[in-house]
């Protein structure tokens, strides 16, 4: 067996790199080794100190700036002693992925000393060189500074030899230049609003998260496969490949054996994942030829979304270990499932309660009841936005693709949660009930978890599913920041909850009883969200034709889609809850429009390139041996056995001067294609263009090489296959 290399266990058992690991070690021993939690903060900071730093992560106050230089010198010995030697600010720009600048803990002093200086201030703040992320135009180069500043509610961790400190990036003038500054005040706009409607049912609760579980899809390719294949070196996708004689028809890889070497991977990433306090849980084959998925146990969202984004890095660094790559993209492969990252979210109190699971009693279950049809009413109320959040030109190829959730945004609730909606509608009435249907209908609502317990419906074609304690939100891409959906689902709740409570006061200042106020409100919701509801199947044609009459929409490809984070209920809804500001979302409306076209205009380059110096040729190569196979015959038969005998060769002939001038064609008009659109100096017309000018062009160039790929002689046939790619073990 290949010799694991666990590097930063071996680093947290204090072994060299390269050992062995030994089979008694218990994940316990190592779990969370490489993270500065609480109990390596209890033996490094001052039990004053540690105590302050615990209490502001648990209620989201702010830590006292002359705290700061204690805490730094405590991680710096914690992280010393686990032999860092640099360390940086880790953040979430919105280029996607994460971004890390490293400082040594050592300035040199005088000639031929140094002292190791890592303090408060180089905890609390750093001026990364700035211009260089996206920025939307909020920060000219003149004044290109941005900050990045800790954030203590996700702990330090080591990565290597370098610890880093998780931080948000902001402008000098306050905005946010990433993922994390806005989802940080989401999820406190939602414990805002989440607390007072908790104290409906229970006046001890003073906290509410929202939690988060992930499930990541993706794919392995031998990294010498991979490297043959320019298109996903550079656009993570193939752009070209005939599908193979195999695909996923026989269904034989999901939940199968995992391949011995893509085992070996995920035993190694996980160990490295359980030192960095990501608590993997689950790996499973998934539909498609090597495809696999990973899950953790959920978390607070957060730290959730933090532990995605270091796990993805991992990922690609244990891969290189063993040869592999992994591809993040929604659609590596045309013809097989692509890659997605269902959200799993719900909410929980700070007494222990999870608020979208039923409780025991008609009061934990009407509690649950208003938990569960805000969230209804959230996703119909904002349904574009929640689309929005889901645009990438990767995700473009996946929504609608009979694999994945549609494009049109609607919930899926089951069965027996749908008879309970129904019912709680025609129950309760508008005006007082009588005392017998008000003990009907608590009885009746006590009742759902039986109800639930027998549950078993799942829908794996709703984009937004509950799936008994929590909703799945599936359209997810394989690639995204979780932090994005996340922003605009605690938002959308937080909202929500909020107009609840105004309501529901409402009621009870002209004198309606609390419990009565609720339930009529509650029911004015499940009128109003009706909509939203969809059972059926969402791949099916059927529902595109409901939805409309329904008038839900459908935007099919993503810079339709971004509009609606610029609509004034939009604008709104962020600038209310102080979550994003219009100049925040203007900046990211025009770096996701950006990102969306440059992803198109790298694709169209590539597959141009691709055709013209990889495909043609060989293709004219293989013609060439025809053609002097033909003019070999033609010395040796007589004119009649000559044209007999050849006939097969001089349709391939003329198939490929068919095919090859075709391309030519499209390759020249794409590029003409382009410069149109590049004239257009707008963002948004820009990107529309490149979606609807230049992406399909990609599609056409790639139908003729696919065909080329048929009858080109295999030997001389530039790209590795598909059945390589997908088979390869
Ligand atoms: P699947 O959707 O594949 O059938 P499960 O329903 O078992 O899988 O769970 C999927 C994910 O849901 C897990 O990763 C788990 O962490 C997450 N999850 C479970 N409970 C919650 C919760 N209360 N909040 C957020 N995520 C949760
Ligand atoms: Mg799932």
């Amino acid at each position: 067996m290949a010799k694991l290399r666990f590097d930063s266990i071996n680093q947290a058992m204090n072994r060299l790199p390269g050992e062995v690991q030994s089979k008694s070690e218990k994940i316990s021993d190592y779990y969370g080794s490489m993270v500065f939690h609480s109990d390596a903060m209890r033996q490094y900071l001052p039990s004053e100190v540690y105590k302050r730093v615990e209490e502001c992560v648990r209620t989201g106050q702010k830590l006292e700036r002359r705290l700061a230089d204690e805490v730094g010198a405590g991680m710096k010995a914690w992280a010393m002693s686990k032999g860092a030697t640099h360390y940086t600010h880790w953040f979430q720009p919105l280029t996607g992925r994460t971004a890390e600048k490293h400082d040594a803990f050592f300035t040199p002093s005088e000639v031929g000393r140094s002292i190791e200086s890592f303090g408060g201030d180089q905890l609390v703040q750093q001026e990364p060189d700035a211009s260089s992320f996206p920025n939307g135009g909020i920060r000219n180069t003149f004044e290109a500074r941005g900050y990045t500043a800790w954030d203590p509610s996700s702990p330090a961790f080591i990565m290597g030899v370098t610890l880093c400190i998780p931080t948000i990036f902001v402008a000098y003038t306050g905005e946010a230049l990433d993922y994390k500054a806005p989802l940080l005040k989401a999820l406190q706009a939602l414990n805002d609003a989440a607390v007072p409607v908790c104290q409906y049912f229970d006046r001890n609760v003073t906290r509410v998260n929202a939690t988060l579980g992930w499930e990541q899809e993706y794919f392995l390719v031998d990294s010498a496969l991979f490297a043959a294949r320019p298109d996903l070196v550079i656009t993570g996708r193939t752009l070209f490949g005939h599908s193979s004689s195999k695909g996923q028809q026989l269904d034989d890889h999901y939940f199968g054996a995992i391949p011995e070497r893509a085992h070996e991977f995920m035993r190694d990433f996980e160990a490295e994942s359980h030192a960095l306090g990501i608590p993997i849980k689950t790996r499973h084959n998934e539909v498609a030829p090597n495809q696999f998925e990973c899950a953790p146990i959920f978390e607070e969202v957060n730290l959730a979304v933090d532990h995605n984004q270091l796990l993805m890095d991992l990922m690609e660094k244990v891969a290189n270990r063993h040869n592999f790559r992994v591809l993040f993209h929604e659609k590596p492969f045309a013809g097989i499932n692509g890659s997605g990252k269902h959200n799993n979210w719900s909410m929980s109190t700070d007494t222990g309660v999870n608020l979208l699971g039923p409780g025991k009693t008609p009061k934990t279950n009407l509690r649950f009841l208003t938990f569960f049809i805000n969230t209804i009413k959230a996703v119909h109320d904002h349904a574009d936005l929640l689309r929005a959040t889901i645009a990438s030109a990767g995700n473009d190829h996946r929504l609608g693709a009979n694999e994945a959730p549609p494009a049109i945004i609607s919930v899926f609730i089951g069965s027996q949660l749908t008879q309970v909606l129904d019912d709680l509608e025609t129950r309760i009435k508008e005006g007082p009930m009588s005392p017998d249907e008000k003990t009907e209908l608590k009885l009746d609502i006590g009742k759902i978890p039986e109800i639930l317990l027998d549950n078993t419906d799942r829908n794996r074609t709703s984009p937004f599913a509950f799936t008994g304690n929590k909703f799945e939100f599936r359209a997810v891409g394989s690639t995204a920041n979780c932090a994005n959906p996340m922003i605009i689902l605690n938002s959308i709740m937080a909202k929500q909850l909020a107009d609840f409570q105004k309501d529901v006061d409402a009621l009870i200042a002209k004198g309606t009883k609390k419990d009565e106020a609720i339930l009529n409100i509650l029911r004015k919701y499940i009128t109003a969200s009706r909509n939203i509801r969809f059972e059926g199947n969402g791949y099916g044609d059927e529902w595109v034709k409901e939805a409309e009459k329904r008038g839900l929409s459908n935007i099919r490809t993503s810079p339709h889609a971004l509009g609606a984070y610029l609509s004034d209920q939009s604008v709104k809804l962020f600038s209310d809850l102080g979550v994003l500001s219009r100049t925040e979302l203007e900046a990211r409306n025009e770096i996701h429009h950006e990102n969306y076209k440059l992803k198109i205009q790298i694709e169209s380059r590539m597959a141009g390139d691709l055709a013209q110096n990889h495909i043609i040729p060989a293709a004219l190569t293989y013609q060439g041996s025809l053609l002097a196979s033909i003019r070999n015959m033609k010395d040796v038969y007589d004119q009649k056995e000559f044209e007999r005998l050849t006939k097969a060769h001089r349709v391939i002939v003329s198939e490929i001067s068919e095919r090859v001038e075709t391309i030519q064609t499209l390759v020249t008009e794409m590029i003409e294609a382009r410069k149109e659109v590049n004239a257009i100096e707008n963002v948004e017309e820009n990107s529309i263009l490149y979606c609807e000018k230049v992406l399909p062009y990609i599609e056409k160039i790639r139908y003729q090489v696919d065909k080329l790929e048929l009858i080109v002689d295999d030997e001389i046939w530039p790209l590795p296959k598909y059945r390589e790619l997908l088979f390869a073990r």
